[in-house]
């Protein structure tokens, strides 16, 4: 299965993403993480993201983009991937549906994991992530209504949208998460 979890900076994806990908034994790929990935390794596109990740802004559609393509290439995406971070804005949503359909794939399902943004607000301040100053991570939440949000319509007009409640203990939004993927598994029959 082809699996997209979009949602708020502190919705709690990582967690979530480790669950289901051993669940659907697919790999993760995570954006962020090959990003990072790139920073470290000083790769000319590790240089061009860093100071807009530094910011809480989206790197370039295009940069992203490029990334993807290659992993997605890749023997193991063949059975299916779980992606996280990934698309971000409408035009990454777009290109990805271009890219899918020239390998004759398709995205199965989009999981929305949704946390009102006073509880997000309060698990940063309990977090405290090194990137994540007040001031970033209110970046990343602002980008995420104007920039991300949107897509979760894109998606629901396709009809393969599902929302999962993000508040309670990781087992009880697990046991959501696989409602989700049973909803998206009846879709397909
Ligand atoms: P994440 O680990 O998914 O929260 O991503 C960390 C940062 O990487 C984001 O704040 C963005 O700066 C950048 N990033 C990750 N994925 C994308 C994407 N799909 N498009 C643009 N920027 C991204």
């Amino acid at each position: 299965m082809r699996i997209i979890l979009i949602g708020p900076p502190g919705a709690g994806k990582g967690t979530q993403c480790q669950r289901l990908v051993n669940f659907l034994q697919v790999p993760h790929l995570s954006t962020g993480e090959m990003l990072r990935d790139a920073i470290k390794k000083k790769t000319a596109e590790g240089k061009e993201a860093s100071s807009f990740m530094e910011n809480g802004q989206l790197v370039p559609d295009q940069l992203v983009l490029g990334l993807v393509t290659r992993r997605l290439k890749d023997q193991d995406c063949r059975k299916g991937c779980l992606l996280d971070g990934f698309p971000r804005t409408i035009n990454q949503a777009e290109m990805l549906d271009d890219l899918l359909e020239r390998q004759a794939m398709s995205v199965d399902g989009v999981i929305e994991l949704s946390v009102p943004q006073e509880e997000l607000v309060r698990r940063m301040l309990a977090r405290k992530r090194e990137d994540d100053s007040p001031e970033v991570f209110a970046q990343r939440i602002e980008s995420f209504k104007r920039q991300t949000a949107p897509l979760l319509e894109y998606y629901e007009l396709k009809g393969k949208l599902e929302h999962v409640d993000g508040l309670g203990s990781a087992d009880d939004i697990f046991d959501r998460v696989r409602q989700a993927i049973r909803a998206f598994r009846r879709a397909k029959r």
